[in-house]
C-alpha cells in the first residue's frame, strides 16, 4: 500500500447555500485491516454529482441524508487491495457508494458490483456511461419519457453528464434532441460531435425564442434536470400529452434548507401533460440490462461521452462547485488513484 493513513472529508456542518471546504472536516485516520466478511479498497475515480448537495441536507429525501460527523457519502470505481470476504478477490475492480476519501472498507449492506474483466473501455468511460448517471440517462428517457420516433425531446443541462447521454439516446431512438446548456462551446459539442438536432445557450438573451425556433412543432418530452425558469419556458412549448420526466431541478438545490423550486403549472394543465418524478434507484434489478445495451452503443461508436476529470481528494469541494458554475463538460469525477 501506498500510505497507512486514510484521508477523509467528514461532513462537518450542512450547507443552506453554495457549499464550501469548511463544511467538511479533512481528516487523516490510521488505515484499517479488513475482519472477517470485509474488504479494503483503494478508491480510483470518485463521481461528483448533484445529489451529493442533497444528502448533504436534512430534508426528507430518498436516501437518509449524510450525518454530521460521518464520511461523505459518493460513488465511484475502487480496487480490492485485501479482503477477507470471499465475494471480493484482490485487484478486482468494483463500483458503488465509496465516499469521499482515499479508502473503503466494505459495508455488507452496500453492494459493490465487479466490473467486468477486459472490458475495452476506461474507468471513467465506465463510472460516466456505465455507473448511475448513465443508468439515468437510459431509464429516465425510455422508461419514463417513452420516446416514439419522430418526437422532439428538450433536455436541459444537456452538455451534463445524464443530459449528453440522454440526448444521444433520443437520437438512437428517432426522436429529434434539443440541449439547453450554459455555453456556445457546450452547444456546438452537442450539435457538432453528439449529433443533437439543435441546441440553445441559456445565458444568450434570446435563448428562449432560440428555442422556439428549434421546436417548430413543439415539445413532446421534456427531460427536465434544472428546474426554475427553465422549466417553465420548455412547458410553454409543450404539445398536447406532454411528458416531462423530471429528473433533477439543480437550480434549487443551493436554496436553502427546503431547496425549494416552483414551477408553473398552467401550461401542464392546459396541455394535459403528465410530469413524473423518478429515482435511478427504482430500476437497480435492470441495471445489468442497461449496462449491456450502453456498453454495446459506445463499442460500437454510438454514444460519445467526455469528462472532466479533477485530480486528486483534497481538491473535491472546490471541484464540487463546478457542477453548480457549468465550470465543467460531460461527467465531473476526481481522480484520487491509479489502479495497480
Ligand atoms: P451535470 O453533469 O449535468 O452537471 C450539472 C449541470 O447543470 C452544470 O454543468 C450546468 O450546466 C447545469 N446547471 C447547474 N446549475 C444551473 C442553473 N442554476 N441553471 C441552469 N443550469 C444549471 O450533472 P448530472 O448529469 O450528474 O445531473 C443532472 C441532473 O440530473 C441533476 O439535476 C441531478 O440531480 C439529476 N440526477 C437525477 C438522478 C435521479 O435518479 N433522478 C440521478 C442522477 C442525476 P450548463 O453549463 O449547461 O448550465
Amino acid at each position: 500500500m501506498n500510505s497507512a493513513i486514510n484521508r477523509q472529508f467528514r461532513l462537518k456542518y450542512r450547507p443552506e447555500h453554495r457549499v464550501t471546504r469548511d463544511h467538511f472536516d479533512f481528516v487523516e485516520e490510521p488505515l484499517p485491516q479488513p475482519g472477517p466478511g470485509q474488504a479494503l479498497l483503494r478508491n480510483l475515480y470518485l463521481s461528483l454529482d448533484p445529489t451529493n448537495r442533497i444528502w448533504m441536507s436534512d430534508m426528507e429525501q430518498y436516501m437518509p441524508p449524510v450525518q454530521l460527523g460521518d464520511v461523505m457519502r459518493g460513488s465511484g470505481i475502487a480496487q480490492v487491495i485485501a479482503s477477507q470476504d470471499p465475494h471480493y478477490q484482490v485487484g478486482d475492480l468494483v463500483m458503488g457508494l465509496i465516499g469521499w476519501q482515499d479508502y473503503t472498507m466494505t459495508d455488507q449492506a452496500l453492494r459493490y458490483a465487479p466490473l467486468p474483466k477486459g472490458l475495452p473501455l476506461d474507468l471513467p468511460t465506465v463510472l460516466g456511461v456505465l455507473g448511475p448517471t448513465g443508468l439515468t440517462a437510459y431509464f429516465g428517457l425510455l422508461e419514463v419519457g417513452q420516446p416514439k420516433s419522430g418526437e422532439t425531446v428538450v433536455i436541459s443541462a444537456a452538455a451534463g453528464a445524464v443530459g449528453s447521454i440522454v440526448g444521444q439516446i433520443a437520437q438512437l431512438k428517432g426522436c429529434r434532441a434539443v440541449g439547453i446548456t450554459g455555453s456556445s462551446e457546450k452547444c456546438a459539442w452537442l450539435t457538432g460531435e453528439l449529433g443533437f438536432a439543435a441546441a440553445v445557450n441559456h445565458r444568450d438573451l434570446g435563448w428562449k425564442d432560440q428555442l422556439k425556433q428549434a421546436c417548430p412543432n413543439g415539445v413532446d418530452i421534456n427531460f427536465e434536470n434544472v428546474g426554475g425558469e427553465i422549466l417553465d419556458t420548455v412547458s410553454s412549448l409543450l404539445k398536447l400529452r406532454a411528458r416531462i420526466v423530471l429528473c433533477g431541478l439543480i437550480s434549487a438545490y443551493n436554496n436553502g434548507h427546503s431547496m425549494a423550486s416552483r414551477a408553473d403549472l398552467v401550461p401542464i394543465l392546459m396541455k394535459r401533460a403528465r410530469i413524473e418524478g423518478f429515482i435511478v434507484l427504482d430500476f437497480a434489478e435492470r441495471f445489468a440490462e442497461a449496462q449491456a445495451e450502453l456498453g454495446q452503443w459506445l463499442i460500437a461508436g454510438k454514444l460519445k461521452h467526455r469528462e472532466t476529470i479533477v485530480e486528486g481528494l483534497e481538491h473535491v469541494p472546490e471541484a464540487f462547485n463546478k457542477l453548480f458554475d457549468g465550470d465543467k463538460i460531460g461527467k465531473l469525477m476526481v481522480k484520487i488513484a491509479d489502479p495497480q
